[in-house]
């Protein structure tokens, strides 16, 4: 037997384990952050799943999910494909291709760290072919469904697999554990996207070629996305290119792209900024006179307001530069409800309100929720001493 990676094996008895061997080099409890997915001869009653997820919302906001059973499918022949957040849903489909019936459980605005299943979505897990998921702990609260979903006989996946672990952050602050956010370095988010495509192609061999196809199709697009990025970000100049975001998300996007982050919150959601990391923000953002932070969608602007009028306080005027698509990806059925568009867009948006060069409308000139600077705030920069008006009003 293969031991189990996470640690957690203890949270389930001994008798639970398949014994069988798994693909590859580990065992994939690994992936669920605790043991268990690798038990598929172990079928729970549904009661005892039921009662397992007692804790779960018992709203029916799963953010347009269907919710169809296996028998409802009818002769669908794709592959019923559940996934946690957007960004994932957003490569699965982008390699399923018609293959793939691919649906999100969180939908835009919505905080993964903070999100509880709700009744729905696990009946909408179990009636999947597979599940993927972001894994790292960014879906905290839904550890023990998608352990217990794996248990029932569902494949679940976690994507940030196919990332080798020395290319994960683990700053000391999460406190062992690495940090979830890797999408926000598309190149990692693209080895994301092949490990999906590779379970796909072993759930689906007769479609293999499909949708290895589609994945080195996306992976160009990929490639050019980050190529992008890494050039918008370059042109800040270098004395204000400092990224002053809400929570820390950024930091896979402080590494690949050079420029240095602070957030006012911790890894997580669930912790409130105190009145000390504010305090901590404002000295650094007059000291270096930077133009303008950034609130996120799916995070409580209220602290990076905070940070705006503390420095307004201390004469300098600091602009809130947009909001950035951190945890969440933009409306379903917009470019930026898409993993490029979320991406493009944040790029473009720093660059723009940091003083660099970036078209308005994006790499693929598809943007449309960049907002333009209003006059009062380009006066507002003039009367800090107008270095970054002309550049940022383009
Ligand atoms: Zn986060």
């Amino acid at each position: 037997m293969i031991p189990c990676r996470s640690g957690k094996l203890d949270r389930f008895a001994r008798s639970d384990w398949c014994g069988d061997r798994h693909r590859g080099t580990a065992c994939r409890c690994a992936a669920v952050g605790a043991a268990g997915s690798c038990c598929r001869r172990l079928l729970l009653p549904v009661a005892v799943l039921a009662a397992t997820i007692a804790g779960c919302n018992d709203g029916t906001a799963g953010n347009g999910t269907d919710n169809s059973t296996p028998a409802d499918r009818g002769n669908d022949p794709r592959l019923r494909i559940v996934c946690t957040v957007g960004m994932v849903a957003d490569i699965v489909r982008r390699v399923a291709g018609e293959r793939g019936d691919v649906v999100s459980l969180m939908g835009e605005g919505v905080d993964p760290h903070l999100y509880k299943p709700t009744r729905n979505d696990v009946r909408t897990l179990l009636s999947a072919d597979v599940v993927f998921y972001n894994g790292l702990l960014l879906e905290g609260r839904m550890t023990d469904v998608l352990t217990q979903v794996a248990r029932r006989g569902v494949p679940v996946y976690a994507v940030t697999e196919g990332i080798p672990r020395d290319r994960l952050r683990e700053p000391p602050e999460f406190q062992g554990h690495y940090d979830p956010h890797v999408w926000m370095d598309v190149s990692l988010w693209k080895l994301a996207m092949q490990f999906a495509a590779e379970r796909l192609a072993e759930l689906d061999p007769t479609a293999a070629s499909d949708y290895r196809r589609r994945a080195t199709e996306y992976a160009v697009q990929l490639d050019r996305l980050d190529a992008y990025v890494r050039r918008v970000i370059g042109s800040i100049p270098a004395r204000q290119r400092y990224l002053v975001t809400a929570h820390d998300a950024f930091g896979y996007f402080s590494l690949a792209y050079d420029i240095p982050v602070r957030s006012v919150q911790g890894i997580t959601t669930e912790s409130e900024a105190g009145v000390d990391d504010v305090v901590r923000l404002v000295d650094f953002i007059v000291q270096r006179r930077i133009p303008a932070v950034f609130v996120e969608s799916s995070v409580n602007p209220k602290t990076v307001e905070a940070i705006v009028a503390g420095a307004a306080r201390r004469g300098w005027t600091v602009r809130i530069g947009g909001t950035l698509f951190s945890d969440a990806m933009g409306p379903r059925g917009t470019y930026e409800g898409t993993y490029v568009g979320m991406i493009d867009h944040n790029a473009t948006t720093i660059a723009r309100a940091l003083g660099g060069e970036a078209p308005q409308r994006g790499l693929n000139g598809r943007l449309s929720l960049i907002r333009e600077r209003s006059s009062a705030e380009r006066g507002a920069n003039a009367s800090n001493g107008g270095s970054i008006g002309n550049r940022t009003a383009r």
